[in-house]
């Protein structure tokens, strides 16, 4: 009887426990109106950059999150531009993890969209709208997790912080330059979650999924030849735009060394595992230490898959020139910008010395156009906890493998990474043939898949419940 008696305790004290398991995980069929709800809010508000206008989102997002009762601050050195930080208490055992969501978006030209691109129009499928894949995603991912965790009272063993920064496209200074110069202490964390990463589906199906674990820093590089001015009709050796030409003729045809990373080596690996064999061969052969076989395979990815000549090399693109302003006069100068997007452990003065000895002439002055707004700062580390529950989740979630990756553009996650926080990019997942079709991250028109963004509120859910619950 008395066994009998505590058996019975037992057993309905882990169906408890169990139950209370169980209540924890997120009816996720129910959350798919509230999601889309959020998501297309956020859409219609707008905060294309210029003039940004940050404060809509700001101010939406904050009326969510009072109403769960979750607490919230707007920050911020522009009223019309601000930032919001939110925050939930966890017990402290492990320092916070931050997710993070910017509020701004590109700029739009309106002939070019099909449905108004602050319409968020859903239509076969898709939500269609500026922001979709660029960041209001990231925004709704971070803002249902916080929900979810407050309303599922979930025991914390870190804070969860979420940010909406403003200015990500071109105005940084007031977003996350901003947070981290004035509120640093308010978002300080071990991790960050932030936009970068994602899923690709080639064909409707998933193959793989990337993380941003680190990405490359933009200098810009300023040619400027100087020569004797004079009358047109009589051409001078000395010629500015001549010998520009030649400057810039061969910065095009240069291409800086190869250099691996833990990041590159790992996904270029990865990458060739799981590809088939005609396109996996070039992947594992720029890895290649027989310098006539990888460059086989540098050739071929410029040609065909420049981003992925970009991920191997501090990559040079001569994108603006000028000189001249009458056919019959000869300029005293002539200028050129080169976009310089440097390998992150780059040394800034021995590239621009190589520049200078490629370019050879001493009528070309070579030099940074200033500091980049991007500081350097190390990968996030592979073998981290956090890195694990991002592959983990991308095992649950999309049933696929993961590849750490270093974006070739940059993001706010440049700001914390100088500051010893792990940031990881993530992203839903989207259909590699749409970008092509100009559908992709500031293309004539953006769009994701519905369900896609539904997938990815889990996927944060997943990681981000994963690492800061209570153990
Ligand atoms: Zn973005």
């Amino acid at each position: 009887m008395t066994f009998g008696r505590i058996a019975i305790i037992l057993a309905s004290t882990a169906s408890v426990a169990v139950l209370a398991q169980a209540a924890k995980e997120p009816d996720w069929k129910a959350l798919e109106e509230e999601t889309m709800r959020h998501y297309q809010a956020v859409l219609r508000l707008d905060t294309r950059n210029p003039p940004g206008n940050e404060v809509v989102v700001a101010e939406y997002v904050k009326g969510v999150l009072d109403k769960e009762g979750i607490p919230s601050v707007i920050v911020g050195s522009d009223p019309k531009r601000p930032n919001l930080i939110a925050r939930l208490k966890g017990n402290g055992k492990k320092r916070p993890i931050l997710v993070m969501g910017h509020s701004d978006t590109v700029t739009t030209d309106e002939a070019k969209w099909t449905h108004p691109p602050l319409s968020a129009t859903r239509e076969g499928g898709y939500v269609y709208g500026r922001g979709t894949i660029d960041d209001k995603d990231n925004l709704t991912g971070g803002l249902m997790t916080m929900l979810l965790l407050k309303r599922l009272n979930v025991p914390l063993d870190r804070d969860v912080i979420f940010v909406s920064e403003s200015g990500e496209e071109g105005s940084s200074g007031i977003g996350i330059g901003y947070l981290v110069k004035e509120h640093f202490p308010e978002i300080d964390a071990e991790y960050c979650l932030a936009e970068g990463g994602g899923v690709t589906r080639i064909g409707g199906q998933v193959k793989y999924a990337t993380v941003q674990t680190l990405e490359k820093q933009p200098r810009g590089i300023e040619l400027v030849a100087h020569g004797i001015s004079g009358h047109g009709s009589i051409p001078l050796k000395s010629n500015a735009i001549v010998h520009l030409a030649g400057a810039v003729a061969k910065i095009g045809a240069w291409s800086p060394d190869v250099r691996f990373n833990e990041t590159t080596g790992t996904y270029f690996r990865k990458l060739a595992a799981i590809s088939p064999p005609e396109v996996a061969k070039y992947y594992r052969d720029v890895l290649s230490t027989d310098p006539k076989v990888q460059k086989a395979a540098d050739d071929w990815l410029l040609e065909n898959e420049p981003r992925h000549s970009s991920m191997l090399r501090t990559s040079v693109s001569p994108n603006i020139f000028t000189g001249g302003y009458r056919s019959n006069v000869i300029p005293s100068e002539a200028k050129a910008t080169l976009d310089v997007r440097a390998l992150p452990d780059e040394n800034a003065a021995k590239f621009l010395e190589q520049v200078k000895r490629v370019i050879n002439d001493p009528a070309v002055d070579v030099r940074y156009t200033g500091a980049s707004e991007r500081p350097a700062g190390p990968d996030a580390r592979l073998d981290s906890e956090a890195y694990k529950a991002l592959e983990a989740a991308g095992t649950r979630v999309y049933n696929t493998t993961t590849l750490p990756m270093m974006g070739t553009g940059a993001t706010d996650m440049a700001q914390l990474r100088a500051k010893g926080v792990q940031c990881f990019g993530i992203g839903p997942a989207v259909d590699f043939e749409d970008a092509p079709k100009g559908f992709g991250a500031h293309s004539d028109q953006e769009r994701l898949l519905e369900i896609e963004i539904h997938r990815f509120v889990r996927f944060n859910w997943e990681v981000i419940s994963n690492l800061a619950r209570a153990k």
